[in-house]
Formats: C-alpha cells, structure tokens, sequence
C-alpha cells in the first residue's frame, strides 16, 4: 500500500509526523501535493483535547496551498498541476442557514482538518467544489495564508464602512493582525491594532501598523482622534474577557462591534453602554466564498511574508507545534516538500 507522511493528532497533547495510507480519490475529488499548511490557533485546541468536534487520530490542518496531482472531475476548469488552495466548510444544505444563502453558518458546520483528515500532509484528498484557484506564481506560504486572510476580508466587511475614519482590531495575533491590514486597504484612514504581548506589537508596527500596549495607551490614542468619541468600528480579535470589556467603553455611540475572537466560554459584555450608546454588536464567523476570492485578489498587495514566523518540514511537527503554542510567534507554517532537517 502507498503511503504518505501526515500530521496526526493521536490524542490529548499528543501530535506527531505518521505514515498514513496515501488518499484515494472518488469522482468528483482531486488529490493535492501540499506546498505549505499553517497552524491556526484553532489546532492549539484540537491538540489539547478541547476542541468540541475533533476526533483523534485526525490529520489536522486547514489553511494549505499545493498542486492538483489527479483529479476526477470532468465538469470542472480546474486541471493537473493547478496551485490551489481549499475552502475548508462543509455546510448540510438543508438548515436555515444554509438554504438562505449563509453556508458558512450551518448549523451543523463541520470542517476540513477538524471533523474530516485535513492537509497537514504531504497530500490531501478534497471535493473539487472546496478547490480555489491561486495565481501560479503566489509562493506556497502566501497561498497558505489564504485562509486566515478570508477570516478578516469577512470580518472587516461585516460592519459598514462608509464614514469610518478610526477603527481599532483589539488583539495581534494573526486574525488580528491581518484584519488590520486589510481594514487598511479598504482605506480606512486610522486603524490601530492593540496587544498586550510586546513582540506582537512590534510585528505590527513593522508592517507599518499603528500598534499601541492594549488598555490606557490605546485608549488615549483612540480618544485623540476620534475628537474624544471614540472608534468608529472595533474590530475584536482577541477573543478574551478584558478585550470583551474594552470594546464597549473604545467604541463611540452608535458605532459597530465585530467579534472574530472565538470566545472560549460566555464573557460579560456591558449592556449598558450598548444601550446607551446605541452600539450594534456583529458577529463574524469564518467566511463565504467570495472572502476567498477577495483575499485571493489582495494578498500580493499585503506585506503578508513578515507573518510567517518559520517554516518546519514534516517531520518536525513537534517541535513547530510547540514553538507556535508557546512562543512569541505568529504563523509558523510546516513545507511537506521540504527535506527534512
Ligand atoms: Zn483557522
Ligand atoms: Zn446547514
């Protein structure tokens, strides 16, 4: 039988490079030699046992970019050798949400390297439907960050931009980080990102973010240019309770909230100021396909290389795993093609 090397999570803290059998691909299917596959803070979780959904053994990873090697699909424009990466949901197609045109929330959402193997592999078996097309010479690890990118195209759009002029991502982490930068592109004039960790902060400010200490110093800069207001629109990246109490008292009245932070459990949120300042709180969860496509058309616009932290081969997992968890890093990517070490 052929074989293949894949990121196996095998339990409770227990994540490893393992020979698995190499995907077989059904119609409709294509098999991808995997280039580069991220680790998202979503993979912390499935490896510490929390994640809700995830079963091991599981080969984790959602955020990839590599080449179609075989596909079994006629209808499609999509062929061999095409650099792609996937749209990882899995929607039922038959709840509210889905038959109202939001897949993404499907009641039953499931996922790509969560609820089914996913590409934290040297291949990948996926629908051709979940393919999407990357320009042939995006490199590996920018395609791999595709993903997460959709995560803030979806999250910056979910509130109105017209006539936002400060907005403030609370939290520096990669979701953080990258909902700045395309909350800039979209030109909105003073965007702030805020962390409590030093070494975010001046990742941040190296691609050219406006980054301050989260708490009294980005409040100070909020209230300087917004004229003592506050932000227009708070974008809450850090999905924590003290970024949950700070979004209220940062945003001005009748600003906007959106929460791309995964809450862990419920946090409190001061009703009051909602209240008082007729503030509209938005929920931002994944994306849709045309937040895959955006990011497509925006990431060789966005200085995205400084994200990616390092860069491991397969066989390190281990090691890359925990320096991601536990180090002062953004994205640390693992590159199956790459020797190993
Ligand atoms: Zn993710
Ligand atoms: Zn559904």
């Amino acid at each position: 039988m052929e074989t293949m090397l894949a990121a196996r999570y095998m339990g409770p803290d227990h994540i490893e490079a393992r020979q698995v059998s190499l995907p077989k691909i059904a119609p409709g299917e294509a098999l991808i030699q995997v280039e580069a596959c991220g680790f998202c803070g979503s993979d912390i979780n499935i490896v510490a046992g929390t994640h809700p959904r995830a079963q091991s053994p599981l080969t984790i990873g959602h955020e990839l970019s590599g080449r179609i090697v075989e596909i079994a699909d006629v209808t499609t424009a999509l062929a061999v050798g095409d650099h792609v990466t996937s749209y990882p949901l899995i929607s039922c197609g038959v709840c509210h949400a889905c038959t109202h045109g939001n897949p993404h929330v499907c009641r039953q959402l499931r996922l790509f390297g969560f609820d089914v193997d996913g590409g934290m592999a040297e291949f990948v078996k996926l629908p051709v439907a979940s393919l999407m097309k990357l320009p042939d010479d995006m490199p590996a690890s920018i395609g791999a960050l595709i993903e997460p990118l959709a995560v803030a195209v979806h999250g910056v759009h979910r509130a109105r931009l017209e006539g936002v002029s400060v907005a403030a991502v609370l939290g520096a982490g990669p979701i953080g980080i990258l909902t700045a930068l395309v909350a800039k592109h979209m030109g909105i004039r003073d965007v702030l990102i805020s962390d409590v960790q030093p070494a975010r902060l001046k990742l941040a400010t190296g691609l050219g973010l406006e980054a301050f200490a989260a708490g009294a110093s980005l409040r100070a800069q909020i209230m300087e240019l917004s004229n003592q207001n506050g932000a227009d629109v708070i974008y809450e990246c850090a999905g924590h309770p003290s970024s949950a109490k700070e979004m209220t008292a940062l945003v001005r009245s009748r600003g906007t909230i959106v929460n791309l932070g995964v809450f862990k459990r419920p946090v409190e949120v001061d009703l009051q100021a909602i209240n008082f300042k007729e503030v509209e709180i938005i929920g931002s969860r994944v994306y849709e396909r045309k937040d895959f496509r955006a990011a497509i058309d925006m990431a060789m616009s966005l200085p995205l290389a400084p994200i990616i932290s390092r860069e491991f081969s397969l066989d390190h997992i281990s090691e890359a795993f925990r320096l991601f968890r536990d180090g002062e890093v953004c994205k640390v990517m693992i590159l199956p093609l790459a020797r190993p070490q």
